[in-house]
């Protein structure tokens, strides 16, 4: 008996946000693994065992649900947003090669699910219309001086920069200090879009500048997007700004 493991991206929060695909992963699982706070999303079947974990312990989460599929079991994992943006997926990849041989055999899937950063750009146009990159803040698994030297390369290289895991309770300054720094690559106006908890019922959507940034707050279901120097806003009378990066580099195109 081969045992199967899926990863599944349950996307930003709304159902509708769920693929197909992976509606289906769930319904024929026989257990699922998660943070409980995503595992809450997942409506529970009979005869389907739901183990939920703390969001600190991705290890070990992705190792026990590895020895559940080696058992024979069809099991998922599940993740927010997309599984390998920052999460489950690379967690699982990591126990594999690290575990036991018999652990290379199983049938393992990745299904994908729409990650935050797409999630807030669509809410406010089109920031990620030309090149873009996504870096985590959280300094649990990498260095602050390493994110810092990355997020100075992204501004000076001409990304639009999504930022994930921009603060906790653990770390309430990261936010601070990196928008510091930006400030020395990028101009006062760049456009700063925060979206919280986009797609659920408490979403909160704030478009600012990089000199006013400062007085946003952001929490851990914060996505935070830092325009380039080509990023735009289009204000509307009765609509809402659309804030986009064009396609073509200013002066590119002459
Ligand atoms: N795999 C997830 C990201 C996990 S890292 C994904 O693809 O979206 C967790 C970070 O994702 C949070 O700190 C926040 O920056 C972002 N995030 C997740 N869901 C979000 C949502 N609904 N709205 C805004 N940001 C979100």
């Amino acid at each position: 008996m081969s045992g199967r493991l899926a990863v599944i991206g349950l996307g930003p929060g709304d159902a509708r946000y769920l693929t197909r695909e992976a509606e289906d992963a769930l319904a024929s699982a026989d257990a699922v693994y998660g943070y409980s706070a995503y595992l809450d999303r997942v409506p529970s079947r009979p005869g389907q065992a739901r183990h939920g974990s703390d969001n600190r312990e991705e290890p070990a989460r992705a190792a026990a649900a590895l020895r559940h599929a080696a058992e024979g079991a069809n099991v998922a994992v599940v993740s927010g947003g997309d599984p390998g943006v920052f999460a489950m997926a690379a967690a699982v990849c990591e126990q594999i090669e690290a575990g036991p041989p018999g652990w290379r055999a199983l049938d393992v899937q990745i299904v994908p699910g729409i990650t935050a950063m797409l999630a807030v750009a669509a809410r406010v146009g089109a920031p990620l219309g030309h090149d873009f990159c996504a870096i985590s803040l959280s300094d649990n698994l990498k260095p602050w001086d390493l994110i810092e030297r990355r997020l100075a390369a992204a501004a000076a290289a001409g990304f639009v920069i999504a930022l994930y895991n921009p603060a906790s309770r653990a770390r309430p300054g990261q936010i601070g200090k990196a928008l510091t720094l930006l400030r020395r690559h990028l101009p006062a106006a760049t456009a700063i879009i925060f979206g919280r908890a986009v797609s659920r019922p408490d979403e909160q959507l704030t478009i600012t500048t990089l000199e006013d940034a400062g007085r946003v707050p952001a929490d851990m279901a914060t996505l935070i997007i830092v325009g380039s120097r080509d990023t735009r806003v289009i204000y509307r009378e009765d609509e809402a700004p659309l804030v986009y990066t064009p396609r073509a580099v200013a002066g590119a195109m002459a």
